[in-house]
């Protein structure tokens, strides 16, 4: 029954004069164009001008259910007109523990305890900060170093921003190199000429075990690493790397972070895919997104019991994590995160299972085309990468950003598109069927 005021000026205008928005170029800071949409219905949303569009990206990797889910909408209502808020420092809500609870169950090895933000980067955060405070209590305090890898993607907080890898995310922002190590990108695409993947595997681990023994274990806390690299190009790595990896870690008391902000809840088919894809337990998984089909900003680290028996048994019982985010725990989100686990149990991971091996099929199609030089990917998450020719298979690079250009055409044929630079990647939500994904590889044919 809120009348709200008719705003002075379209939505767009009003946010070319007063919005920031996320990664902008200095040159257009705070007075950026960015197509406005309107409203969403299942697989597909509808722009400023009426014009429905499949949501290829689903949002940004999260609508995992889909828009419009009166499930989801309800409870979130309901909940917010039992308990809006409670302050996590001192009280607890039913929602969160319920949430934890049925997280771990789905959780790897001895994966047990959440520890719930506000999303991605808010969850690696607190996953580096939680490595850090163990290992102070555990008398290890020289040992902090942080590996990640080329292509990597983990958010935009100080500690989490800095473990990222494309050139383009840290070239005007500061970060805390002497924190991290660079490893090289697990990208089977971009191995050394004429070496099989089985090789490259090889190398990759070689040179993981390389760094550690060159710096050491006592000075090296966590590895944090993405399943499958997503901002990165949906970088599906080479079968086997991950659990030798995960191996070096256990011997070597490194924390093994894995990274399912993206991956989680349902992109391939599984709630993790850490050990249902890909074979390992971590010590600690982060995930955001898909934990409410982005219906309400929530992510998570969760955590495993052995670690925090260590801290238990520890000389330093007083010792404080120092560490809580005012919406830790937020009963709304948690209660979306619920429903949303009801709805992929009920049915969207057995169709996102069955519909992955036709979207991924339907997309290699389109290496026929002369601008494409791979199309990749695994679950509901693939990449279709543009290069300059076949022979060479450098990034296809012209005067302006390849994937901007598909994306606007796709735009205008009915397809919306997560351009990153020469590639476009696509995860829709994992409701889509099969005649969706005939409509959606069309029109990326035709777009390209
Ligand atoms: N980790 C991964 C793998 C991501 O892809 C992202 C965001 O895309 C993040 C972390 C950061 O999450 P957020 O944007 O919710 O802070």
């Amino acid at each position: 029954s809120f009348e709200r005021q008719a705003p002075e000026a379209d939505a767009e205008e009003l946010a070319r004069r007063h919005l920031v928005q996320p990664w902008p170029y200095a040159g257009s800071i705070g007075s950026e164009a960015r197509g406005l949409i309107g409203s969403g219905d299942g697989i597909y949303v509808t722009d400023g001008e009426g014009r429905r569009l499949i949501d290829g990206p689903a949002g940004m990797w999260c609508v995992n259910a889909g828009h419009r889910r009166e499930e989801l909408a309800g409870v979130m209502y309901e909940q917010a007109m039992r308990l809006s808020y409670n302050t996590p420092w001192y009280t607890m809500n039913e929602p969160s523990a319920v949430l934890a609870e049925r997280i771990a169950a789905h959780a790897p090895g001895d994966l047990s305890h959440v520890f719930f933000t506000t999303g991605g980067s808010s969850a690696v955060e607190s996953a580096l900060r939680f490595m850090q405070f163990y290992n102070n209590v555990r008398g290890w305090p020289e040992k902090k170093l942080l590996l990640s890898r080329g292509g990597a993607y983990h958010g935009s907080t100080y500690l989490s921003a800095s473990l990222n890898g494309r050139p383009r995310d840290r070239d005007w922002m500061d970060v805390a190199d002497g924190l991290v190590v660079k490893l090289s990108s697990p990208d089977p695409f971009r191995r050394p000429e004429g070496m099989t993947v089985e090789a490259f595997a090889d190398q990759l681990v070689d040179e993981f075990a390389e760094t550690v023994a060159r710096i050491g274990a006592d000075k090296i806390g966590a590895f944090v690493g993405e399943p499958v690299q997503a901002s990165g190009g949906v970088i599906v790595p080479p079968p086997g790397y991950l659990p030798r990896i995960r191996e070096i870690c256990r011997d070597n008391d490194i924390l093994y972070v894995s990274d399912e902000v993206v991956t989680g809840f349902g992109r391939l088919g599984e709630i993790f895919a850490s050990q249902d894809v890909f074979g390992i337990d971590p010590d600690i998984i982060t995930f955001a997104k898909g934990v409410t089909s982005g219906y309400f900003p929530l992510g998570g680290m969760l955590v495993s019991e052995r670690l925090l028996a260590d801290l238990r048994r520890s000389n330093h019982p007083d010792a404080m994590y120092a560490h809580g985010l005012t919406y830790t725990s937020h009963p709304v989100g948690c209660a979306v995160a619920l429903a949303n686990l009801d709805l992929l149990e009920g049915g969207i991971l057995d169709h996102a299972r069955a519909v992955a091996p036709y979207f991924q099929e339907r997309l290699k199609t389109l290496e026929e085309l002369p601008l494409v030089g791979e199309v990749r990917g695994v679950g509901l998450m693939a990449c279709v990468e543009c290069v300059a020719d076949r022979e060479s298979n450098d990034p296809l690079k012209l005067d302006y950003e390849v994937g901007k250009r598909i994306d606007a055409h796709c735009h205008s044929l009915g397809l919306l598109v997560r351009p990153l630079i020469h590639m476009c990647v696509m995860s829709p939500p994992l409701i889509i069927s099969r005649s969706q994904i005939d409509d959606m590889v069309a029109i990326l044919r035709e777009g390209i």
